[in-house]
């Protein structure tokens, strides 16, 4: 698709492309998503990149033989010669001291969803009184963090400390620049001692040369995997976010240990009008994300969008896509960067995924797709789709893909702050299910019944006023409703929330995506054996193929509208998992079919697999603990007060009224709507804590605490979050102003 012919949404005139900044993709080729289009290619952007060790860096610092060497290993996903990566050590470190950098660390994602880092100086004793600075190869390739404080999901206990980072050449090295210090910091993966990932960039790694594995098995088949090194996931990820006043975000418990509002009314005018959608950015707030900006563009982000949301307060940027696990780094590097950022102008960047109740929440939309190392989309169905099999081959499989795991695929998404969201008539519901649009649900009729023979197109639009152009009209439209949605050339998992990390989910369809290719190259290696497909053939054996999956898994895709409830009716008919909350979607990690999935493509092991769920509920059970013992607090130390200042305001004047036979009932039963309030919160305040100690104790003899006390917590602790926060919002409508000592939503947004 051409740029003009993507211009018509508002959305899109922002992000009129001109060519493609994916790293580990070929930059000759006009863009590895077929979406260069008509774009200029310019200078490059001042600054862009300049905190990054670029491969420009290192093209100018290395021995030529070692670049060579490097860009090697990085096309074709090999390892490096420890000759090579000890030069590229050397490099580096001069070119971090020259930045000002005293230390470096190996910075690496655990399963908390953020990142983590150690940071170690240059210097070292040179046994004559003085320093020197030193970083060899084997300092770069190899860290040995303690690793006892990090989620293992039970892999390795407390006393067994010893993990070990290693890097990921792939991703470049970066400065960073927090306060006066100045770190170099080395993107790495994270394991145990005993070899076993205990982070989320291994898994996305191998998930990586598993997709791209069996991508090239298939593109072999078709005769197209010609000086083809490698296939290559990316993924561009669009971040929601809110801005408040840091005043307020300091003055409100909930926000600051929660990062979500646990009370408070919507206020009387917030998005009904649909007047901060894509409106002007208030200028506070655009001198932050300018400067937010202009550190990840020196970061090497190639960011790129930026606009309001819906919400009032909540906007959303997004980077060029890049190869997935760089994004993945880039995603954290952008959460942390507007966090900071927020801070340093008295704001407050709230990634949570739902902050305030009533009011739309955040999501963080995965582009995701696959390219061969030459500059290819694999899922672009260019312009005549029918007569393109490749693409209709990738498509199908990735139909597949989704359907026979579409648990797994909710359970990626699945977090205390995402259930808040999913399912709530302003993200997906929590069914998966694919949208496809006209055209492509065209092309799978004629695959299914009487075979490929035309490709649906839009037209063009005439606007009615001669001095505007004629547009052209995409062949469909857009579907906002939809969890994973085809989008032109890539899918948008839509369902994924705004604080998590893009890495799990990526790993997840590039496994279930190897999966479902791997079945079908081997289907067809055993009718053709791996030579080239001819066209009898394709019409043979391949389209019938194809013909025979889509039939088979089709009721996964659905056009029409996902929140409705007729959807949810029919999506139950269809045999669809609808996953409502995160204790029942972590039910995919223990099933069988997931743990075959994982080991099969070297993934995850079980051992492995089995700790991600561990650590994932363990993270969800402390966080909603955490949400109980808070919202305890804040009702006592804050409501409950609130409330009897204002009704014992209120006695002080009605007592002399009614003395003077002047009685006010309305006002009296007001005041004691407040009093019988407070002292029903109170009561649920002390039912809140008990259940929360209880879903806390710990537990005699078991492996697994956590799977045991969810249930707990989703029966008794849910209901009494609700409990308690009905009252203290209808306490909150019912004080004074002067009274209420927390800033409400109105003054919030
Ligand atoms: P939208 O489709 O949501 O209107 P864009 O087309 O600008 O918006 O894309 C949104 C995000 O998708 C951007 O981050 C963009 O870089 C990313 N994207 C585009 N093509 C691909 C691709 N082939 N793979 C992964 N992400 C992509
Ligand atoms: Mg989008």
């Amino acid at each position: 698709m051409s740029v003009q012919s993507r211009s018509i949404s508002h959305h899109r005139m922002f992000t009129s492309r001109n060519g493609a900044v994916g790293r580990g993709l070929s930059s000759e080729s006009s863009s590895p998503a077929g979406d260069a289009g008509a774009g200029t290619r310019g200078m490059p952007a001042p600054g862009f990149g300049e905190d990054v060790f670029t491969e420009r860096a290192m093209r100018e610092r290395l021995p030529k033989d070692v670049f060579r060497a490097y860009k090697h290993a990085i096309t074709s996903g090999d390892r490096l010669d420890p000759g090579v990566a000890h030069s590229i050590a050397s490099a580096m470190k001069d070119w971090a001291l020259e930045r000002g950098a005293t230390h470096y660390t190996h910075w690496f994602q655990p399963l908390t969803g953020t990142t983590a880092e150690k940071h170690d100086s240059f210097l070292t004793p040179d046994g004559a009184g003085e320093s020197i600075t030193e970083f060899s190869g084997s300092q770069l390739v190899q860290g040995e963090p303690d690793a006892s404080s990090f989620p293992s999901g039970g892999v390795r206990a407390t006393f067994e400390a010893r993990g070990y980072t290693a890097w990921d050449p792939t991703s470049p090295a970066f400065i960073n620049r927090v306060g006066d210090g100045v770190t170099l910091c080395i993107p790495t993966a994270f394991v145990s001692y005993t070899g076993e990932a205990l982070d989320k960039k291994t898994p996305l790694l191998r998930s990586m040369d598993a997709v791209s594995e069996q991508a090239i098995r298939i593109l072999r088949l078709f005769g197209a995997d010609a000086g083809v090194q490698r296939v290559i996931a990316t993924c561009g990820p669009e971040q929601e976010f809110f801005i408040i006043d840091r005043r307020h975000f300091e003055s409100r418990l909930d926000l600051f240990q929660c990062g979500r509002t646990l009370i408070g009314n919507a206020p009387e005018k917030h998005q009904q009008l649909s007047d901060h959608y894509f409106g002007s950015i208030p200028s506070r707030v655009t001198s932050f994300l300018v400067a937010a900006e202009r550190k990840m563009i020196s970061l090497g982000i190639p960011i790129r969008t930026r606009h309001n949301e819906v919400a009032p307060g909540q906007f959303e940027v997004a980077p060029i896509f890049e190869t997935a696990n760089v994004a993945a780094d880039h995603q954290q590097l952008t959460m942390q960067v507007l966090r900071s950022t927020a801070e340093e102008f008295g704001l407050a960047c709230l990634l949570h995924e739902k902050p305030f109740a009533g009011i739309n929440g955040s999501g963080k939309h995965i582009n995701w797709s696959i390219a061969t190392s030459t500059g290819s989309n694999l899922l672009d169905p260019t312009d005549s789709a029918h007569s393109n099999v490749e693409f209709i081959t990738f498509l199908v499989a990735v139909i597949r893909a989704v359907d026979r795991h579409a648990d797994l695929l909710r359970a990626s998404v699945a977090s205390a702050g995402n259930d808040h969201r999913l399912g709530a008539n302003e993200a997906p519901p929590a069914i998966m299910s694919i949208f496809l649009g006209d055209m492509l649900t065209d092309l799978l009729d004629q695959l299914c019944n009487d075979g490929l023979k035309r490709t649906k197109s839009g037209g063009t639009m005439d606007l009615g006023a001669k001095s505007l152009p004629r547009l052209p009209r995409d062949s469909g439209d857009r579907n906002r409703t939809s969890p994973f949605a085809f989008t032109g050339n890539k899918f948008e998992l839509r369902a994924s929330g705004a604080s998590s990390s893009v890495s799990w989910p990526c790993t997840v369809l590039n496994t279930i995506v190897a999966e479902s290719l791997s079945d079908l190259a081997d289907e067809l290696e055993g009718a053709v054996g791996t030579r080239t497909l001819g066209q009898s053939e394709i019409d043979s054996i391949l389209l019938p193929a194809l013909a025979r999956i889509t039939a088979e898994h089709r009721r996964v895709i659905f056009n029409g509208d996902n929140y409705s409830a007729q959807w949810h009716a029919e999506a139950e008919q269809r045999g669809l998992p609808h996953l409502r909350t995160t204790e029942e979607a972590f039910g995919a990690y223990s099933s069988p079919r997931v743990e075959r999935l994982f080991n099969r493509f070297g993934v995850l092991s079980p051992r492995e697999l089995g700790s991600r769920r561990a650590a994932y509920t363990e993270q969800y059970r402390t966080q909603m603990l955490i949400e109980a013992r808070c919202l305890a607090a804040i009702c006592e130390e804050h409501v409950i007060p609130s409330a009897l200042r204002s009704a014992t305001r209120f006695y002080g004047v009605n007592r002399p009224l009614n003395a003077a036979g002047q009685a006010a009932p309305t006002l009296a039963a007001r005041a004691e709507t407040l009093v019988a309030s407070a002292e029903a919160l109170a009561r649920t305040v002390d039912r809140l804590r008990d259940a929360a100690s209880l879903a806390d104790a710990p537990a005699h003899g078991e492996e697994h605490t956590e799977t045991r006390h969810v249930p707990m917590i989703n029966e008794a602790i849910v209901p009494l979050l609700g409990e308690a926060r009905a009252l203290a919002d209808l306490l909150e409508s019912r004080c004074a102003e002067s009274d209420w000592d927390l800033p409400r939503y109105r003054d919030m947004l």
